[in-house]
């Protein structure tokens, strides 16, 4: 089925409203106020010490590396990074929740406010830019995990995730569409790999999105939202906000109310069900966690952090249209992963020739890449081999079309040197003016019907010309050279 409609800013006249709540592991060795490792796999319950069982005498202690993380990601997306925060005691009762209770952030967060800008995928050669406010990213520890699949009749706990230190980051309610809110999730799982503060794996759960979906009629206030958990692809995320979109629009033609409520998506059905009505604030009882002192971060510690960070893809993307002349769509593209930016810079550092070298990585490249499904760090088309075929065109040794033979040469592996690949396929454009001129006259000669019918004023005639030229230069005169010459021809 389609779920295009989602893309318009009105789905069957209502406004879709959406905010995302994503919890990012932090790749920390240790966990958040323990000791135990974090890795992903152990065997069940071989990574859960005394603290993260929350036996009684334990005390938390803050790990460092966590809140160096999140200051990263505040710097990342130019947030303010609070001096003074605070660590809560957020209180439910779960199985897969030793405590009873789960030390986060409450009311004064370490990360605030910041922005996320990101383009939308292109429709009609147009990328819209868009971007999306912030409202926080706090510090907590994850919990443990319920393990059905096993058990018949019984439920398992593995409380190895317990204590993983994570970050929620919270947006504003800014988003107007499945195809913004999936654009969204995808630069934000760029910024967390990119800085390297969480290794962004999906299946492991290693980054998850809960969508805040509501609707409205334009200019009204608000809609009730219903919050879809656990959405664990980008595949899953679209497919579960168009559903609850259509549902909630369904639910209010016929009459009824939301409630808000808490859903599953079920990437079977391709449906969401209500998991439990939604609790407030209130239901937590928050707290100040009275074991963990304020985390103090000194103004001193934000700029060693950020004297060490690697340029940001929104300061390379920036970079890029400033100094090698890029389109800004081009730019963020090519800033998707730092091997691609790496790869396009230095092949356009040795050719000179930016744009075109842009163009193939986004294109050509790039379909290579997704068909061969490897990563550009292993593309058989190296860098420099790149930039000397870019140079090629553009010194018009060789067409575009000719290039595509070399391309395709050098990728399967069968030759590696681009002069080489030219000389012995015979792909050297005709350049020698004198030998294009005796084609095209020679095409004139027996062509006299066109030529009758472009001085008659039929612009048709004049492609049918340079068709026939073409041919007969087997595809190695120069089309820019060929149209000129013509031209001149054609007027003498
Ligand atoms: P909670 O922490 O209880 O889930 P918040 O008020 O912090 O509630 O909001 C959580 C997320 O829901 C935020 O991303 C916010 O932007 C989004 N949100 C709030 N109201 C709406 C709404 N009416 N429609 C869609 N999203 C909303
Ligand atoms: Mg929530």
């Amino acid at each position: 089925m389609a779920h295009n409609w989602t893309n318009s800013p009105l789905v069957m006249g209502y406004e879709v409203v959406i905010g995302f709540e994503t919890h990012a592991q932090l790749s920390t060795q240790s966990k958040i106020f323990s000791r135990a490792a974090t890795a992903f796999g152990a065997e069940p319950n071989t990574q859960a010490c005394a603290v993260d069982l929350a036996l009684p005498g334990t005390l938390p202690v803050m790990n460092k590396g966590a809140v160096e993380r999140a200051i990263e990601f505040g710097l990342a997306i130019g947030a303010h990074i609070a001096p003074t925060s605070i660590f809560a005691r957020k209180n439910y009762f779960y199985p897969d929740l030793p405590k009873g209770y789960q030390i986060s952030q409450f009311e004064i967060p370490v990360v605030q406010g910041g922005l996320v800008e990101f383009f939308m995928p292109e429709v009609k050669g147009v990328a819209e830019k868009k971007s999306v406010r912030l409202v926080r990213a706090h510090l907590e520890e994850d919990a443990g995990k319920s393990l059905h699949e096993d058990f018949v009749g019984q439920t398992g706990i593995d409380l190895n995730r317990a204590g993983t230190p994570l970050l929620e980051i919270v947006t504003e309610p800014d988003m107007r569409s499945s195809t913004e809110a999936v654009a969204y999730a995808k630069e934000l799982h760029k910024i967390v790999t990119w800085i390297g503060i969480c290794d962004g794996n999906m299946q492991e759960g290693s980054f998850r999105c809960d969508a805040n979906v509501s609707v409205r009629k334009p200019g009204k206030p608000l809609g009730i939202r219903r919050e879809i958990k656990n959405l664990n692809s980008f595949k899953f995320m679209q497919q579960a906000i168009d559903f609850e979109v259509r549902w909630q629009i369904e639910q209010i033609e016929d009459g009824h109310a939301i409630e808000q409520a808490t859903v599953l998506f079920n990437p079977d059905t391709g449906e969401t069900r209500a998991m439990r009505s939604k609790e407030d604030a209130a239901d937590y009882r928050y707290f100040p966690d009275p074991d963990l002192p304020p985390l103090c971060i000194s103004e001193q510690w934000v700029q060693q952090i950020r004297a060490q960070m690697a340029e940001l893809p929104r300061v390379m993307a920036e970079r890029f249209v400033r100094e090698h002349g890029l389109p800004e769509y081009d730019a963020t593209t090519l800033t998707q992963s730092k091997a691609m930016a790496t790869y396009f810079e230095d092949a356009a550092r040795a050719c000179g020739h930016a744009k075109l070298v842009s163009n193939w990585i986004m294109g050509e490249i790039s379909r290579r890449l997704n068909a061969d499904g490897i990563a550009i760090e292993t593309a058989p088309v190296r860098p420099l081999q790149l930039a000397a075929l870019v140079s090629r065109i553009a010194d018009g040794t060789i067409s575009n079309n000719a290039a595509r033979q070399v391309f395709e040469e050098i990728w399967s592996g069968a030759e590696t040197n681009i002069d080489a690949i030219i000389e012995t396929k015979g792909l050297r454009q005709m350049n020698d003016s004198s030998a294009l001129e005796n084609i095209i006259d020679q095409v004139l000669a027996s062509n006299a019907k066109n030529v009758e019918e472009f001085r008659a004023g039929k612009g048709k005639a004049f492609n049918a010309l340079v068709g026939q030229i073409m041919k007969a230069s087997k595809g190695k005169a120069n089309p820019q050279q060929v149209n000129d010459f013509l031209r001149a021809k054609l007027s003498a």
